[in-house]
C-alpha cells in the first residue's frame, strides 16, 4: 500500500509524541523547584506542589494549635524566619541529611536551628514520626521567645507533649502517650527535685540513659498538668517562674505548691499507671486552612541551589558548601542569596576580605534581606572596632546597613544590639541608649546588652538609670567577669556623677566672676575602643602625705610663694610652695600641658594633688598645706569614689 501524505504525518506525530514523552520523562526526573510562602514559613521544594502545599499546611495548623493550646506561645513579634525544604523523595534529600562523623545520618527530618534563620528539612514521603522531631524542635523556637531561660524540664516537656500532635480536618489532638516514655515511667521514675536540678549542663541531661528518663519524666509532668490537672499547671508556671527570678527550686517549691514533693511524685506515678490517658482537643480555626489558597511558584534551580548552599553553611558543612555556591556564581553572578551564603561562610572561615567581597555584593542587591545586611554590618563593625585606628569610617557603613535590617525588620534584636555597641563607638550615647532599650525589651536579662546600656546611661549622665540596672547586675549575675565589669561601672557612675557634680558647684561659685567654660563631660572609652585610656600608675604617697581629687582652678603668685588652688569634694584647697620647682607636676594627659604659669587655669583640670600639712605660721586661711605634687589625670579617667 502507497504510502498517503496522512500517514506520512502520522508517523511524523509519532515520532514527535515521542520525542515529547521522552522530554516529559527528563523533565520529571531534572528537578523543577517550587516555593510557598505562607503566615509562619517559607516552603522550598523539589517535592510536587501538592506537597508542599501539605507539608505547609501541618506545619501552619501545628502552630495554630499549639497557641490557642498555650497562648502565651501565640507571640506574632517578628523573629527569624523558618525556611522549610520538601525534597520530593530520599534520594534528592539524602545530600542534605544531617552528618555526623562524615556519616549520612539516617533520618526522616530535622531542624537546623541558628540566630538569623531556622532550617526544617524533610521528604515528601516522611512519616508520622519524623514530624514528632519536628514539632518537637519548632516548640522550643516558639518556647525561645517568650524566654531564654527556662528551665530544661520545662523546655523538654513541652516540647515531647506537643510533639504528637495530628490533626484531621479542624480537629487537632496533642497528647497522644507515647509508649516508650510511658513504658520506660512504669519502671523507675525521676523524682521531681532530681528533675528540677538538672541544667543545661548537668550530665543528666547530655548522657544516655538518665537522659531518657529525664525527658520521659518531664513530659509526663507536662501531660499530667496540662491535660489531667490544671491547678497543677498553674503552680507549675508560678513555680517556673519563681525559679527564673533566681529562687531556689526547693523555695520556689513551697512557695508554689505549699506540700511536700514526694506528694507530686506519687500523683505523678499513679497517672502514669492508670490504664489510658485523655488527649487535649483543639478546634482549629478555618482561617488557617483558607489563608493558604495561594500556590506554589516556579523557582529558578540556581536559586534552589544557593538555599541548599546556605543550608549547607549553616550546618558548617563548607566543603560541600563551596563547590555547589561557586557553580551557582558561576551561571547566576549576582544571585544575593548566593554571595550572602559565601559570605557568611567565608566569615566562619576567617577568611574575612574575601567575605566582605561578597557581602558587599549582596547587601547592594535592591532584594537584599535584613540578614544580609545584618552580616554586612556585623563584619564591618567587626572589623572597624579591631582597629588601632581609622576604624570609624567601617564602622560607619555597618550603622547604615544594619539600620537598614533593623527598618527591614523591626524587631529584629540581633541587629539593634550591635547598632547599639557601633552607636557607643561613635560616642553617640543617646541613640546607643535607645537601639540597646529596643533591644533589652525583647530580651529582658540579657546581662551584655544591660553593661552596654548603663554605659550609654553614664555617658549620658542619666546615673540613676544607670544604677537601677548595675546594682541588680552585681548581685545576681553568675558569671564573675559580667559581675566585675557591673562592678566597676557602678564605681564609675559615682564617680563621673562626683566629678561633674563638683564642675557644676564650681561653675555655680565662679557665676559671679568669669564663666567657667563648660567642659566636655569626662567620657569613658566605649567598649573596644581607645583601650589606651591608661590607668595611670600613680606617684607613690609617702609618709605623712595626703593625696587629694579635685579641680585645679588657679595658681596665684606672689613675691614669697605661689599658692595653689584646688577645687575639692570639701572645698576649695590653697596650697603654697615657694617656687615652681617645688612641686613635681605629672601629666598623664595626652596632649602635652602648656607650662604652668600664674592665674587662672581654664578650664579647671582634673587632678590628684598631693600635699603635706603646713606646720609654718601662715595668715589663716591662706594655705591649708604645702603641695608636694600635682598629677594632671588623663581624659576619661574616673577617680573611684
Ligand atoms: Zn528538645
Amino acid at each position: 500500500m502507497r504510502r498517503t501524505p496522512d500517514d506520512n504525518t502520522r508517523v511524523r506525530r509519532c515520532i514527535l509524541a515521542t520525542i515529547a514523552c521522552f522530554l516529559v520523562a527528563i523533565r520529571a526526573d531534572a528537578a523543577e523547584w517550587t516555593s510557598l510562602r505562607t503566615e509562619h514559613f517559607l516552603l522550598i521544594g523539589d517535592a510536587s506542589p501538592r506537597a508542599i502545599k501539605d507539608v505547609a499546611l501541618r506545619f501552619e495548623q501545628f502552630r495554630a494549635a499549639v497557641a490557642s493550646a498555650f497562648p502565651v506561645l501565640a507571640d506574632s513579634r517578628p523573629g527569624p524566619p523558618v525556611i522549610v525544604i520538601v525534597f520530593r523523595d530520599q534520594r534528592s534529600y539524602e545530600p542534605y541529611k544531617p552528618k555526623f562523623n562524615g556519616k549520612t545520618v539516617q533520618v526522616g527530618g530535622y531542624f537546623l536551628g541558628s540566630r538569623d534563620v531556622n532550617y526544617i528539612t524533610l521528604a515528601a514521603d516522611s512519616g508520622g514520626d519524623d514530624f514528632r522531631a519536628l514539632y518537637h524542635e519548632y516548640t522550643h523556637l516558639l518556647l525561645q521567645r517568650i524566654s531564654a531561660n527556662l528551665s530544661p524540664w520545662f523546655n523538654e516537656g513541652l516540647a515531647e507533649f506537643f510533639s504528637t500532635f495530628d490533626a484531621s480536618g479542624n480537629t487537632a489532638r496533642f497528647g497522644r502517650p507515647i509508649e516508650s516514655h510511658v513504658g520506660m515511667l512504669r519502671e523507675r521514675q525521676m523524682h521531681v527535685p532530681e528533675l528540677f536540678a538538672v541544667t543545661q549542663q548537668s550530665t543528666t541531661y547530655n548522657e544516655g540513659d538518665r537522659r531518657s528518663l529525664f525527658y520521659a519524666q518531664s513530659w509526663l509532668l507536662m501531660h499530667y498538668t496540662f491535660v489531667e490537672n490544671r491547678d497543677r499547671w498553674k503552680q507549675l508556671v508560678q513555680f517556673e517562674q519563681f525559679v527564673e527570678r533566681g529562687a531556689t527550686p526547693d523555695a520556689a517549691f513551697q512557695q508554689a505548691f505549699a506540700m511536700p514533693t514526694d506528694s507530686l511524685d506519687k500523683e505523678l506515678l499513679t497517672y502514669v499507671l492508670r490504664p489510658a490517658m485523655r488527649v487535649q482537643v483543639v478546634e482549629l480555626n478555618q482561617r488557617v486552612v483558607n489563608r493558604l489558597q495561594t500556590e506554589p511558584v516556579r523557582v529558578a534551580e540556581t536559586e534552589a541551589h544557593a538555599r541548599l548552599g546556605d543550608l549547607l553553611v549553616h550546618a558548617a558543612r563548607y566543603d560541600e558548601a563551596a563547590p555547589l555556591l561557586n557553580a551557582v556564581l558561576k551561571t547566576t553572578p549576582d544571585l544575593p542569596l548566593a554571595h550572602a551564603a559565601m559570605g557568611r561562610m567565608l566569615l566562619r572561615q576567617d577568611k574575612r576580605a574575601d567575605a566582605m567581597t561578597h557581602l558587599e555584593r549582596a547587601a547592594a542587591a535592591p532584594t537584599a534581606d535584613e540578614f544580609v545586611q545584618f552580616y554586612y554590618g556585623a563584619a564591618l563593625l567587626e572589623r572597624g572596632s579591631g582597629q588601632q585606628s581609622g576604624g570609624d569610617a567601617d564602622v560607619g557603613k555597618a550603622i547604615v546597613a544594619l539600620e537598614r535590617a533593623v527598618q527591614l525588620h523591626p524587631g529584629f534584636t540581633d541587629a539593634d544590639r550591635l547598632l547599639g555597641y557601633a552607636y557607643l563607638y561613635m560616642d553617640d550615647a543617646s541613640k546607643a541608649r535607645d537601639a540597646l532599650r529596643r533591644t533589652l525589651d525583647q530580651e529582658p536579662g540579657n546581662e551584655e546588652v544591660i553593661l552596654m546600656l548603663a554605659e550609654a546611661y553614664i555617658r549620658l549622665a542619666q546615673f540613676t538609670d544607670a544604677r537601677d540596672l548595675l546594682g541588680p547586675l552585681v548581685g545576681r549575675a553568675a558569671n564573675s567577669a559580667t559581675k566585675e565589669r557591673a562592678r566597676d561601672l557602678l564605681a564609675r557612675s559615682v564617680g563621673v556623677e562626683q566629678q561633674q557634680q563638683l564642675r557644676t558647684r564650681l561653675a555655680t561659685e565662679s557665676a559671679t566672676s568669669q564663666p567657667e567654660p563648660t567642659p566636655e563631660p569626662p567620657i569613658a572609652p566605649p567598649p573596644g575602643r581607645r583601650t589606651s585610656t591608661l590607668i595611670p600608675a600613680f606617684r607613690k604617697l609617702e609618709a605623712g602625705e595626703t593625696r587629694t581629687y579635685g579641680l585645679f582652678t588657679e595658681v596665684e603668685c606672689t613675691r614669697q610663694q605661689i599658692v595653689l588652688h584646688v577645687r575639692s569634694s570639701a572645698g576649695m584647697l590653697l596650697l603654697r610652695a615657694v617656687r615652681f620647682d617645688a612641686i613635681d607636676f605629672i601629666s598623664y594627659r595626652s596632649t602635652t600641658p602648656g607650662t604652668i604659669s600664674c592665674g587662672a587655669r581654664r578650664p579647671a583640670e582634673d587632678v590628684y594633688v598631693t600635699w603635706r600639712s603646713d606646720e609654718a605660721t601662715f595668715p589663716s586661711g591662706s594655705s591649708q598645706g604645702i603641695v608636694v605634687a600635682v598629677e594632671l589625670l588623663p581624659d576619661g579617667f574616673v577617680p573611684a569614689p
